[in-house]
């Protein structure tokens, strides 16, 4: 018989609930602070820009929490999402590796951002809410939003970097075709989008002012939320289906992996998939390396500080402990535009500093390279964040050939890169450069973070 190419599950098998890791951390996370007292956050805190199920999912210590039957409904049009096994680009590597990965790429908007977005809008809908701000930067995570407003009924606004708005105009008109207004930030129509615009009208944005124009549209009104395609406990809980449903196809595979790779821009996609297994882990199964990987050129795991930090760059968020390059940090305008933000999930930055998980960063052109060589052994055309998974992936593989030892790695696909095809363009075209960022803003936007006494 012909050797398996791909693990599916039947749509009776996808998970019922979403997994928290913090009933299974040796420590507690440190909590998230209000900005102006420092003092831990409550849930009325929270309160103008989320609505009370989300809150209590952020500080949830509970470990398994239930999907509501209107979301699992719409996740079955595309979840499971297929396991598969890279027979052809092991052999390419000519690797004794076993390599998988989960395709996330499958969904509507094609990236794994939907199972974050449909919950959010869902709940949202459910606290009769009509509209919800948000950030974008690539535009993943904004048309993912946009998708999951159209089915329920929630008006979406849509503020996008303006690097990433220039570089991927079909991903606004994505978010347009489902119905959101997407702007350019930073924009003249939010008091925190003037400010930096005063500074410097050219300015090409980033992710931390994006957050701060969205936060402040919420706030004015009543009706309507915020919402974060990241970074945020309830995300990251959200994307532990991703990690489930590995779990079991893998055991259709007779096959547990010993190194997890995915990429990190605010550490959902990596979090889904990996939070699941380091769970097991916690609870006494078998010991993995979990590896991070993250741009070079945005570093925040492997050059960040571990410090309370705000999570915009006009400081009206929480603060929050984490990896962080400062909230004023603006990284160049590399193509993964959804790596480029200048914090770390909590939660991740919490795992990280416990030694649970490795971080590495890669330059972009390497990335690029390995999502080439992917796409010409499996035919999937991968993101450009996700590339920096595959780039790992690879790397992992190659390191087994040296040794001569067969390990099994497994890695998040986490979105195709049909809306990216300028970046690949660029790439053959040789003008792709290997971009870093500005020692001089990192020392200064370091400099400039919050001091925060806690007891
Ligand atoms: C948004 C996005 C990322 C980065 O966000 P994470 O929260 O780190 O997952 C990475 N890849 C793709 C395809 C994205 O859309």
């Amino acid at each position: 018989m012909s050797e398996p190419v791909k693990y599916l599950l039947d749509e009776s098998r996808m998970p019922r609930s979403w997994y928290n890791i913090v009933a299974d951390l040796p420590a507690p996370p440190p909590p998230a602070l209000h900005p102006a007292t420092h003092r831990p956050l409550g849930p009325d805190d929270l309160a103008p820009l989320f609505p009370m199920t989300l809150i209590e999912q952020e500080v949830s210590t509970e470990r398994d929490i239930e999907i509501p039957a209107p979301v699992r409904d719409i996740y079955r049009q595309w979840r499971p999402s297929p396991l598969y096994r890279a027979r052809r680009l092991e052999r390419a590597l000519d690797t004794p590796a076993r390599i998988y990965y989960k395709y996330e790429g499958v969904s509507p908007a094609g990236s794994h951002k939907p199972n974050t977005a449909i919950p959010q809008a869902f709940y949202n809908r459910e606290a009769g809410i009509r509209r919800i701000a948000t950030e974008t930067g690539a535009g993943q995570w904004g048309s993912s939003l946009a998708f999951a407003g159209a089915l329920f009924g929630v008006e979406v606004e849509v503020f996008m970097v303006r690097v990433s708005y220039q570089q991927k105009p079909y991903r606004r008109a994505l978010m347009e075709t489902w119905g959101a207004t997407c702007t350019a930030s930073p924009s003249d129509r939010t008091a925190a989008g003037r400010a930096v615009l005063a500074q410097r009208p050219d300015h090409p944005g980033s992710l931390g002012i994006a957050i701060s124009e969205a936060v402040e549209v919420a706030a004015q009104r009543d009706d309507t939320n915020y919402a974060l395609g990241s970074v945020l406990n309830h995300v990251l809980l959200h994307q532990t289906v991703v990690g489930l449903e590995a779990i079991a196809q893998l055991e259709l595979a007779d096959d547990y992996p010993d190194v997890i790779v995915g990429c990190t821009g605010g550490g959902s996609n990596f979090a889904g998939i990996a939070f699941p297994f380091l769970g097991a882990q916690l609870r006494g199964g078998r010991s993995i390396r979990i590896v991070a990987v993250e741009p070079a050129a945005c570093p925040s795991l492997t050059r960040g500080e571990y410090a309370y930090d705000f999570g915009d760059t006009a400081h009206l968020t929480p603060l929050t402990k984490m990896h962080t390059l400062g909230s004023t940090f603006t990284p160049p305008g590399f193509h993964a535009g959804g790596l480029r933000y200048h914090g770390m999930a909590p939660l991740v930055s919490h795992v990280q500093q416990l030694g649970l998980i490795e971080a590495r960063a890669y330059l972009q052109l390497a990335c690029f390279e390995a999502g080439v060589l992917f796409a010409r052994t499996e035919g999937i055309l991968p993101a450009p964040e996700a590339n920096h998974a595959v780039r790992g992936a690879i790397d992992e593989a190659l390191r087994c050939k040296e040794e001569g030892t067969s390990r099994a790695i497994l890695f998040n696909l986490c979105g195709h890169g049909h809306f990216d095809m300028q970046a690949y363009m660029d790439y053959f075209a040789g003008q792709l450069t290997d971009q870093t960022y500005d020692e001089g803003e990192l020392a200064m936007a370091l400099a400039g973070l919050p001091s925060v006494t806690t007891p």
